[in-house]
């Protein structure tokens, strides 16, 4: 494992950010992310988890959450993907693709069972998990389990997603509840007569952290001191973001990134 590798910075996804596909290691270029493609290759059967969430920014709930799922679905490991352009949050500013990468991998350096993938940034268009699940079910054999972690609240909505049976046969699910939002037997059923969803619920104390707290802190100019790792908060200070007068290339649509369209 090369340096890079070990402290999770040399994921790339398929393609570059100028569109050149991404050399790794031997020139070979990385599907999903160096650390993790060769996941299965042995044939034995393994279980590997793709974080999915917009991360903006990661947080210790985030952290905690990954750890968990990776203990509770005995995971080899835990790839985060942020999402490109999330499908559900086309009317709102979301933090560039590119500075939201580089918080993940900030945060998940020096765990050697994290890694994080540029694959979702990278890909243009609005981001669909049925696309990504493809990508990563195309690549990983048959012996590798996908389970797909994110929140309750995500994963509740998996009935409206893009190719949604699709989704239900290529992965499976961790929801991931915060302390106090319960997911309720009718619910549950609910979502079992909509498709063929395999979803393990678990609650994550630490997620009472959520993005939108760590913002709204920002915004005012408080702490977010062991709220995310430290090299996260120097990045989110460094660059001013989330303060009200943000500058404008930090935020999708208003800086390098083109504007959504619905
Ligand atoms: P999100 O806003 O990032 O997350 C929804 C809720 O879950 C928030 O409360 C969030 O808390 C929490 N959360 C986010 N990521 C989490 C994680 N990995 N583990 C535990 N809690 C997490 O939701 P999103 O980005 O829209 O969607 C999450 C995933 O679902 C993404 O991979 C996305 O691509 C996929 N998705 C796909 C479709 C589609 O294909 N049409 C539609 C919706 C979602 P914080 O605010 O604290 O992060």
């Amino acid at each position: 494992m090369t340096g890079r590798e070990q402290d999770g910075r040399g994921c790339r996804g398929a393609q570059g950010a100028a569109g050149a596909p991404a050399a790794v290691g031997e020139g070979r270029p990385a599907v999903v992310c160096p650390r993790f493609d060769g996941v299965g290759s042995d044939g034995a059967p393994v279980r590997l988890g793709i974080m999915g969430g917009t991360f903006d920014p990661i947080h210790q709930g985030h952290l905690a959450c990954a750890e968990q799922a990776r203990e509770a679905f005995g995971l080899a490991g835990v790839v985060f993907i942020p999402t490109g352009r999330p499908a559900f949050k086309r009317d709102r500013a979301v933090t560039d693709g590119a500075v939201r990468l580089e918080m993940c991998r900030a945060a998940v350096a020096g765990n050697p069972a994290f890694a994080v993938s540029s694959l979702e940034v990278d890909r243009p268009g609005i981001t669909y998990a049925v696309d990504t699940l493809r990508a990563l079910r195309d690549h990983y054999p048959a012996n590798v389990e996908l389970f797909f972690i994110a929140g309750a609240d995500a994963i509740l909505s998996i009935a409206r997603w893009h190719e949604s049976a699709e989704v239900a046969r290529l992965a499976r699910f961790a929801a991931a509840t915060r302390p106090g939002f319960a997911v309720t037997e009718p619910f549950k059923e609910e979502l079992a007569s909509r498709g063929a969803f395999q979803v393990d619920y678990f609650e994550v104390t630490a997620l009472a952290i959520s993005s939108s707290y760590l913002r709204e802190r920002a915004a005012r100019g408080l702490s977010l001191r062991y709220l995310t790792p430290d090299p996260v908060r120097e990045i989110i200070e460094a660059r001013g973001l989330y303060r009200l007068e943000a500058p404008a290339a930090a935020v999708a649509g208003g800086g390098k990134e083109a504007p959504w369209t619905p």
